[in-house]
């Protein structure tokens, strides 16, 4: 057995307006497990009365995160896969121009992407902090950084699972020369009626808009120069551009009534997506037939809560590095190593509604495998 840790909760006003007149707005627990820990989570997403802004209060405590983090499989959150290189591309080489190309450094990152290595043509000197030792950064914590001071800090889908923002902000500053580029990207409450992924997301603890993060960041000297939705690297966020500049108190946003309506809307969408999980995860323990699940991801997780025997179950993923998703239990497998499972089951559930056409395809052509369309189930 695994030790099982509940992670204590912490106090929280507004980071926007320092307001503490919250409402809540969807409170839960879950539990998920890491490599030597089962940990307990409680999320208390809340709205601030006076300006709008959406996160957790009580928040779950900054240190045992980290220990959750720095003990988790890399590829569990998904955060290191599946980015649009091309769109980070474009905003650097925008942005390139107006500071020096010396030293990029990326909070939340593994040096060994393609990404990375399209940098290393652009910049001096590449630094990378992330919590998890198992990926191959330079840091494991900004307050390893030292001396350092960047032209262009970076930190995609980070700021979105970081508790106390004031202090990261602070040390971006400290870390970013005068003339130097903050980029930030996060998901974007807007799409969550569209996308629940980071709704659900129990690590998360901002929900942010594009006018509260740029009045959060405005509390801690920086301005956000523009940001995009077009130009982020993933589609379910926006990505932001900041400049060091004076400190802006109280921008006297208020977005209360419709960050709630969004908020609301995502809600309803996880309330059709749960019903849709039932139905198929009732299918596959009634059967003792052989069950296809393609794509291990944050779905794939939720669907098999509450399924004991995976006996008749073969995940597939075509990442080798989603191998250890689910703890080695059930193992991925990569769909060469499972050519027999594939002919042998009589039904597919595909937890990648976009990608369920060319998964389909793939299947098809690869190993001669066409399912009934009626044991075909792709989860929205
Ligand atoms: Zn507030």
């Amino acid at each position: 057995m695994k030790e099982q840790i509940e992670i204590p909760l912490v106090k929280r006003k507004c980071d926007n307006c320092h307001g503490d007149s919250l409402v809540d707005l969807w409170n839960y627990k879950t539990m998920t497990k890491t490599r030597s820990t089962q940990w307990v989570f409680r999320v208390y997403n809340v709205i601030c009365k006076n300006c709008g802004f959406i996160f957790t209060s009580p928040v779950l405590n900054q240190e045992y995160l980290l220990k959750y983090y720095r003990d988790s499989f890399s590829a569990v959150d998904g955060q290191t896969l599946d980015y649009d290189i091309q769109n980070r591309l474009i905003v650097i080489d925008k942005y390139m121009s107006e500071c020096s190309n010396n030293v990029y450094l990326e909070i939340g990152a593994n040096l060994n992407s393609k990404f990375h290595s399209k940098l290393q043509e652009r910049f001096k000197q590449l630094i990378t902090v992330e919590p998890n030792p198992s990926a191959s950064n330079t840091y494991y914590d900004i307050n390893e950084l030292k001396n350092i001071k960047a032209d262009i800090i970076a930190h995609y889908f980070v700021l979105e699972h970081v508790v106390e923002i004031g202090l990261f902000f602070k040390r971006c500053k400290n870390l970013l020369k005068d003339d130097g580029i903050m980029i930030c990207e996060v998901p974007s409450l807007d799409k969550y009626e569209e996308i629940i992924g980071p709704l659900i997301l129990f690590e998360h603890v901002n929900h942010f808009t594009p006018q509260t993060l740029a009045s959060i960041a405005a509390n801690y000297g920086f301005k956000m120069l523009e940001h995009s939705t077009k130009f982020c690297s993933r589609p379910f966020g926006f990505v932001s551009i900041f400049k060091k500049d004076k400190i802006v108190l109280d921008n006297g946003i208020n977005e209360y009534e419709v960050n709630k309506k969004l908020f609301q809307s995502g809600l309803r969408s996880v309330g059709i997506f749960n019903d849709q999980i039932k139905v198929i995860r009732t299918h596959i323990k009634d059967q003792d037939n052989k069950i296809i699940i393609w794509v291990a991801n944050l779905i794939t997780l939720k669907l098999l809560e509450g399924i004991e025997s995976t006996n008749n179950i073969t995940i597939v993923d075509v990442d080798p590095n989603k191998k250890l998703f689910f703890d080695g239990s059930p193992e991925v497998r990569l769909p060469d190593e499972v050519i027999e499972d594939i002919d042998n089951s009589n039904a597919i559930v595909i937890c990648s509604a976009t990608h369920s056409i060319d998964i389909l395809a793939y299947i098809n052509k690869q190993f001669g495998k066409c399912y009934d369309e009626s044991a075909i189930y792709i989860i929205r």
